[in-house]
């Protein structure tokens, strides 16, 4: 099947990093795909319900964690990404994967270049991030460095492969920064728990990049429950037991001080602007729950 109009464009790699892209291959289904699922029950197929019926179920599901509903959409990229950042992707289980072999072909001759005003420098309050950069002087002399030892390290791989080394002993050293491509597919549930970790602030910058490179896609394919996940999952925010002892703790000294809690639920809700009836019944009851 060929892939709807809309999402043709994508295709062309979307480029990430110096070398590397995200590209479109297929997808099966679509946010009707989700909804069909999701009433099977009342074998409710999704054109016999009106858009806005079939938007609200799709953040329904989501908001209440609804897992296999999204299963029955899937999407298959082909991305290339350097080593360093793969390890990271590939930390994701539940994607099916053939990556192309350096035992088979040789490794692709394209590491990835860090310009020398982006040399991160450590983070000192967060031992797995970065905070700010490195004098971009020094950036020059440590960019130029990255270009000799990369030539250095290509060099080397490729003598031994002009002596008769196998592919799969020839590689050993080459570095992390070698660009390695690969088929990628994954269910629209999985996908999207891949997003929520990889587009977190928390991730490394580069495979930041590459989630950013697929929300674009997932956004024009399956927009109701990009809509969603955007509400419930990237905009929101989760409260430990702890926490809302805290949150309960804040609205009893509102009390104390003559709020009504009434009044405070009443214009809270609205500041939410919620329009949907039951989405704004389950606000009112949190709301509620912490003043008790
Ligand atoms: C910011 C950040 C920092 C990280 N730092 C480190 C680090 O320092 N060291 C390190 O080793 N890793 C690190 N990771 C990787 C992380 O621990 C996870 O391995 C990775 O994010 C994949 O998450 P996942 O297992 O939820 O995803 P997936 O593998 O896609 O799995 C999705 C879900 O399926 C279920 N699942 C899949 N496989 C199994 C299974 N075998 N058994 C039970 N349930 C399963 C789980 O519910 C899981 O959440 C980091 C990740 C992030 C985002």
């Amino acid at each position: 099947m060929p892939l709807p109009t809309h999402l043709q464009r994508f295709t062309d790699p979307i480029p990430v990093l110096s070398d590397g892209h995200v590209q479109l291959i297929d997808c099966m289904g679509d946010d009707l795909a989700v909804v069909d699922a999701a009433r099977v029950s009342f074998f409710g197929k999704a054109e016999e319900h009106t858009d806005a019926a079939n938007r609200h179920l799709i953040r329904y599901l989501l908001r209440h964690r609804h897992s296999t509903p999204f299963e029955m959409a899937e999407i298959k990229l082909r991305v290339r990404v350097p080593m360093d950042c793969w390890r990271q992707w590939i930390r994701h289980r539940t994607a099916s994967v053939n990556e192309s072999s350096t035992r088979y072909a040789p490794a692709i001759d394209s590491m990835d270049v860090t310009p020398p005003n982006e040399w991160r420098s450590q983070s000192s309050d967060n031992k797995q991030g970065s905070a700010g950069f490195v004098d971009p002087e020094v950036g020059k002399l440590l960019t130029a460095r990255e270009t000799y030892i990369q030539k250095e390290l290509r060099d080397v791989y490729e003598e031994r492969l002009e002596h008769g080394v196998a592919k799969e002993q020839a590689r050993k050293d080459l570095p992390l920064s070698t660009y390695t491509e690969a088929y990628w597919k994954i269910d629209l549930h999985n996908l999207l728990h891949f997003l929520s970790l990889r587009l977190d602030p928390h991730a490394q910058l580069e495979i930041r990049l590459y989630a950013q490179a697929i929300a674009e896609i997932v956004k024009a394919w399956v927009p109701w429950t990009w809509e969603a996940f955007e509400d419930y999952r990237l905009g929101a925010m989760f409260f430990t037991r702890q926490e809302v002892t805290a949150l309960e703790d804040l609205m009893d000294r509102l009390l104390a001080n003559g709020y009504q809690a009434d009044k405070l639920v009443t214009n809270a809700a609205a500041a939410s602007g919620l329009k949907n009836g039951r989405e704004l019944t389950e606000l009112t009851a949190k709301l509620r729950r912490l003043f008790e």
